[in-house]
């Protein structure tokens, strides 16, 4: 069994995409800039900011993070998206979700530039990535794809098993494991069998939100299985994922931890998607 460790492979991109970064000023004359909305005053939400703003300056980008309070009305909200928009200095913008429920997350996230989506949530980026067209990847399932290919773990004609069917993670993480060429199962709430469904995976993916559900009886001898999840234990109130690490690494040939796994690659795959929107607007 193998740990793969996203923030090591995340660590070695980041340094690469800061050494070209190093030349933009002199080639390009000014640097990618990430903006960065945070609505309210949330935990999670405010350390997933303060992780991107690290991850910038790790690469040598500009980041600005507009902070508002949770009473902002979402008229207000759009303006200031309308103005990240016609800023030809901002190269990404992404809207830290969840928004306070008056606000609706759909009318925000269409509201954004297409081309400065770094998260690709916007529809015509998800309408592109399901017909095969140019389109910015959203981060979390490009870095599980980077993952599995770091580790040269073939996809090509094996069996994966995706637990979960979110917009963010499931539904595209199943997509580009079917453009690696694999056979791909989506399964949710609703699957009747699921430990049975998962232990016929090759590649698992899990990525529901619920502590160490995934137990060793989910769990094929020798797969690979990537864990999306980030919970807290409820005994420990430590960081934990979706699957029970402890009993079933060993059932397995490569497996990611929480933390340090495919949290780390989404960072390092939004700074990507900056880059590549920067260089596209040049
Ligand atoms: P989500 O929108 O809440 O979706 C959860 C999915 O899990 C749904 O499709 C749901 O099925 C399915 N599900 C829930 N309970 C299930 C069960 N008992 N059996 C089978 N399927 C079940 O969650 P998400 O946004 O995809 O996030 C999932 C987890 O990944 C969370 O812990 C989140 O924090 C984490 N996450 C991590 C990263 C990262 O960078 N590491 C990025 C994004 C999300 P139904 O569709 O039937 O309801």
């Amino acid at each position: 069994m193998k740990i793969i460790s996203g923030k090591e492979l995340a660590a070695k991109l980041k340094k690469n995409m800061a050494k070209d970064v190093s030349t933009y000023m002199a080639r390009f004359g000014r640097l990618p800039k990430l903006s960065v909305i945070l609505v309210g005053e949330d935990p999670g939400s405010v350390s997933y900011v303060t992780g991107k703003a690290k991850a910038c300056q790790e690469v040598g980008i500009l980041n600005n993070t507009i902070r508002f309070t949770d009473t902002i009305t979402e008229a207000e909200l759009l303006k200031k998206i309308e103005e990240l928009n016609s800023d030809n200095t901002v190269d990404g913008i992404l809207v830290q979700l969840p928004l306070p429920k008056h606000i609706n997350e759909s009318r925000i996230i269409e509201a954004i530039e297409k081309n400065k989506d770094v998260d690709g949530f916007h529809p015509l980026n998800v309408a592109a990535l399901w017909n095969k067209n140019d389109c910015i990847l959203p981060c979390t399932p490009k870095g599980i794809i980077k993952l599995l290919k770091s580790e040269n773990i073939e996809i090509k004609g094996k069996n994966t098993v995706v637990i979960g069917r979110s917009n963010i993670v499931g539904l595209p993480v199943g997509k580009l494991l079917l453009d690696e060429n694999a056979t791909v199962t989506i399964t949710h709430s609703r699957t009747q069998n699921l430990p049975q469904v998962a232990s016929e995976a090759d590649i698992l993916v899990v990525a529901i939100g619920k502590p160490k559900f995934v137990t060793p009886d989910f769990v094929k001898q020798g797969a690979v299985v990537i864990d999306v999840g980030v919970n807290r234990d409820i005994e420990t109130g430590k960081l934990c994922g979706d699957v029970d690490f402890e009993a079933c690494a060993e059932k397995t040939s490569f497996i990611t931890k929480v933390p340090g796994g495919v949290g780390p690659m989404t960072i390092c795959c939004l700074i990507e998607n900056t880059l590549e929107c920067f260089l596209k607007h040049l």
